[in-house]
């Protein structure tokens, strides 16, 4: 095992990543240690290396929570994988397993929950600890730049999509049709809902039709809420909004109909005002969602694995992350990058070090 690794580091928020070296992390009982193959680069990764939310890391930190890799090592007493698994490292990293929302299988919010690339170091980086009873168990057949994003965009989008309480045949609205919007569509369309899209963005606009949007709305160019209720109906019976953006936020409560839920996952930084009278007068629901339990993850792992959905992305290596980070918030990143390990290390250098630490 190589003592050194290559990891993206946030030194300072706000400012470009360090591509450094690294120690690979020291394995202690219950732990395992993964071998990094693939890395989804999520917008949170953004807001995490900008500092944007009230809870921040600690600095330096390794961000990236949709890491998919091998179990390379096994620390005493771990039973639940082994050697060779292969697994993924998600946001919801550890939880107390005995709170009252560990309990109730909502170990998403325990208060004692940890967070991949966040609280714990993530998966921009070649090497990542692991706890074992919080990684996802990637089905056989789903490569680990397929599965990459399925383990935040797709389990949160997923979970959104059942938190509005949409039934079948009803319009499901989501508003961003980014890394997370582009599998919330496939995912509504397998759960049977009539789906309008909404973004700024004509091309990906185009794209949400091709994966099956059945009303797409650009939220630039027209009314968004007032185009959403024309063409549903009266509104969205569920709205989830993936967009990073306030603006976006004001016109999902307008959107929805009357009894209808809107779904929050986007976390622009920020407060967004509630129109009370329209909320209570149309009995609306607004809820937060936050990722997905673990049956959560197994579930839209399977959506994936039968074909259902299909994340689209983009290899990039590691170091390319920093022009990813810029691409990402200018809104220029079709739908999902994955960073490929694989591509990472130029084969010379890797060859070196297997040959120093052999
Ligand atoms: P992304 O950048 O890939 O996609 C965002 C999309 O929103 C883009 O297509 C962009 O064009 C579109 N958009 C921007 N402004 C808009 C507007 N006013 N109206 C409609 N569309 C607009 O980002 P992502 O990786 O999909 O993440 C989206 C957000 O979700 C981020 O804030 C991220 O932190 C958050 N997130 C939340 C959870 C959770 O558990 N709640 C999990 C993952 C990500
Ligand atoms: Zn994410
Ligand atoms: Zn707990």
């Amino acid at each position: 095992m190589p003592t050194k690794m290559q990891a993206a580091v946030v030194e300072q928020f706000g400012k470009p990543l360090v591509l450094r070296e690294w120690d690979v992390p020291t394995l202690r009982a219950g732990q395992i240690l993964v071998k990094t193959e693939a890395c989804g680069v999520c917008h949170t990764d953004l807001h995490a290396a900008n500092g944007d939310w009230p809870l921040k890391p600690t600095l330096p930190f390794i961000p990236g929570h949709e890491a998919i890799g091998r179990v390379v090592a096994v620390g005493a007493g771990v039973t639940i994988v082994k050697e060779g698994d292969r697994v993924g490292v998600p946001w919801l990293y550890s939880a107390c397993g005995h709170c009252e929302h560990c309990l109730a299988a909502w170990e998403t919010v325990c208060a004692e929950a940890q967070f991949g690339g966040y609280t714990k170091n993530g998966g921009f980086a070649e090497y990542i600890l692991a706890d074992p009873d919080y990684v996802a168990h990637i089905p056989e057949g789903l490569s680990a730049t397929e599965a990459a994003p399925i383990i935040c965009a797709g389990i949160t989008t997923y979970k959104g999509i059942k938190e509005t309480r949409a039934r079948p045949g009803e319009w499901i609205a989501i508003s961003g049709a980014g890394g997370l919007g582009h599998l919330a569509i496939q995912y509504a369309k397998a759960m049977g809902l009539q789906v309008c899209a909404i973004d700024i963005d004509d091309g990906k606009l185009a794209h949400a039709k091709r994966l099956g949007a059945d009303l797409v709305v650009n939220a630039k160019t027209e009314d968004a809420a007032a185009a959403v209720k024309k063409g549903t109906g009266g509104g969205a019976h569920g709205v989830l909004i993936t967009a990073p953006s306030l603006t976006a936020f004001n016109q999902g409560v307008g959107m929805t109909r009357k009894r209808g839920t809107c779904v929050l996952v986007g976390l622009p930084p920020g407060e967004f005002p509630l129109p009370l009278f329209d909320v209570v007068a149309n009995c609306i629901t607004v809820r937060g969602s936050f990722v997905g339990t673990r049956q959560d993850m197994a579930e839209c792992l399977a959506f994936a694995a039968d074909g259902k959905v299909k994340a689209d992305i983009e290899l990039q290596p590691l170091a390319s992350i920093n022009d990813v980070f810029a691409r990402l918030a200018h809104g220029d990143v079709p739908s999902r990058v994955v960073l490929d390990f694989a591509a990472t290390v130029p084969k010379a250098a890797a060859a070196q070090r297997e040959l120093e630490t052999a």
